[in-house]
């Protein structure tokens, strides 16, 4: 089986190979995988033609035969989960276990969006007598989309699925430093028949092309799944043209263990959530909130829990964390430790770069962080864990609120009324109790102040590439 997929650029419906960009770098070994393609100014405008083309057929297909053709591009992946999940694990450095379970749920997001495709109602409104009011649920047009290097098949699974089932086309800039989730996921839907310029997936300088597709009249929507920085460029770039943006940003995920938790059941959930892709992840649990009475039960747990972690190579089916999936990462995590520890944080595991090959961070659990770390206000976005001691639910409601973030957020309780204050109370687009399980196919899923707005997934995700116009019709 090869290992690495041949990198290329999907333009209406052709293979592109464009000028030599970047290379893609193996973060295990930092062995150089292949060269992604830069696209030129030509490549862009073609995407851009071929992707309002696209439009014309795709809006006029019906959506039961939409909905086949996406269904059959997801049943191509499955069967290529291996290969797909092979070319991830090398390029982006997640256990290969973990490649293959994005794969099958970057599926079941795409099977899903096709299903709900061909629900997307109407409504009728009741009027007088020769008055009708109808909403209708239109394809919103051509989509412009900006996935990150994290989950190089699932976060375009979401856009390509939510965009295509609702009928818009897509022009996809994936990652340049993860692309081989993305070109494989684009052969699948060619594969399955999807008309040529429905689905366009380009590479190159991020800012180049972000400048060039945004302002244009027939780009519709802009979808962004990344930094809040960037987020907040492209939302501002949107605005000047009045583009509705649907932006997936950061989160800093706190996590409230109540008094009533089991400690070690919490601790041991926690260690499975916190190295979930090397905590690499915009949901990933970071702010532990632990109140004092099991705070030390709780620590203890997650620190031992946290150095018996095997770091490797992605490859090795033992591996259970990756390297981190580039060198900014790694530069991060040593910069945010040192900081904390100079600020009085204990280090309950983990802590220092492992080898000197590859971008290897173990797990990282620390204790007594005080609030004015940098890793308590900025997302350390690797795999760090801050435990602080709280007295009550409200303090840690306070301080679960008290950032400018509101993505994901996790509590452990055994109470229902605690249950319900929580979710009453803490300012987050997704709140998950007893479990780190942050959305599924069916749920919307986004963040709430800098952490974005918009949704995907779930009919809340779908109706985002639509517009609702509401036609009135006299009859007498
Ligand atoms: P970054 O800010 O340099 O880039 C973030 C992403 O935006 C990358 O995928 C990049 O290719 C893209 N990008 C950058 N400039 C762009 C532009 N002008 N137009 C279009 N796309 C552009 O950060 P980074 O070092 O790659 O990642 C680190 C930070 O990004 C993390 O701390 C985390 O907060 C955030 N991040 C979030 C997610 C998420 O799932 N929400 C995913 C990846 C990264």
């Amino acid at each position: 089986m090869q290992r690495y997929p041949e990198l290329r650029m999907l333009i209406g419906g052709d293979w592109r190979t464009g000028d030599v960009g970047q290379p893609v770098m193996n973060p295990a070994d930092e062995s150089v995988l292949a060269t992604v393609p830069r696209a030129r100014a030509k490549d862009l405008s073609d995407a851009l033609s071929a992707a309002e083309q696209g439009f014309r057929t795709w809006r006029a297909t019906a959506p039961a035969r939409r909905a086949e053709i996406i269904l059959k591009a997801a049943a191509l992946m499955r069967e290529r989960v291996e290969a797909i999940a092979i070319g991830m694990t090398l390029e982006q450095g997640k256990p290969i276990a973990q490649s293959r379970l994005e794969v099958l749920r970057a599926c079941e997001i795409i099977e899903w969006d096709a299903n709900e495709g061909r629900r997307l109602y109407g409504r009728v409104i009741p009027a007088e007598p020769g008055m009708t009011h109808m909403v209708l649920r239109q394809p919103i047009g051509v989509v412009a989309a900006f996935s990150p290097w994290n989950f190089p098949v699932s976060s375009p699974a979401r856009k390509v699925g939510g965009a295509l089932s609702a009928g818009c086309s897509i022009i996809l800039k994936a990652s340049e430093e993860t692309p081989a989730g993305a070109v494989m996921l684009a052969q699948a839907f060619t594969d399955a028949g999807l008309p040529p310029g429905v689905l366009n997936l380009v590479f190159g300088v991020p800012s180049e092309i972000s400048d060039y597709l945004i302002p244009q009249p027939s780009v519709r929507l802009v979808t962004f799944t990344g930094s809040v920085a960037v987020g907040k460029r492209l939302a501002e770039l949107a605005g000047r043209h009045m583009k509705p943006v649907i932006m997936e940003l950061g989160g800093h995920a706190p996590v409230i263990v109540c008094a009533d938790a089991d400690p070690a059941a919490a601790a041991a959930a926690s260690i499975v959530g916190k190295t979930r892709n090397a905590g690499q992840v915009c949901v990933s649990p970071t702010r532990f909130f632990v109140h004092d009475q099991i705070h030390d039960r709780f620590a203890q747990a997650f620190g031992q829990a946290a150095a018996a972690i095997r770091v490797g190579d992605g490859m090795d089916p033992a591996t259970q964390m990756g390297p981190l999936a580039n060198e900014r990462r790694l530069a991060a995590m040593e910069h945010l430790v040192a900081d904390a520890v100079s600020r009085g944080a204990r280090v309950l595991s983990g802590g220092s770069r492992i080898g000197n090959r590859g971008y290897y961070f173990p797990p990282t659990v620390l204790a007594d962080v005080p609030d004015d770390a940098i890793a308590m206000q900025q997302e350390p976005f690797g795999p760090l864990a801050l435990v602080a001691r709280v007295g009550s639910l409200d303090e840690a409601i306070g301080r679960a609120n008290s950032l400018p973030f509101g993505l994901a957020a996790y509590a452990f309780t055994r109470s229902a009324e605690t249950a319900a204050i929580l979710a009453d109370r803490v300012e987050c687009g997704n709140l998950s109790i007893n479990h780190f399980v942050a959305s599924v196919a069916e749920t919307p899923f986004g963040g709430v102040k800098d952490s974005g707005y918009g949704r995907e997934g779930g009919t809340e995700g779908l109706a985002c590439y639509t517009v609702a116009k509401n036609v009135s019709h006299k009859t007498a």
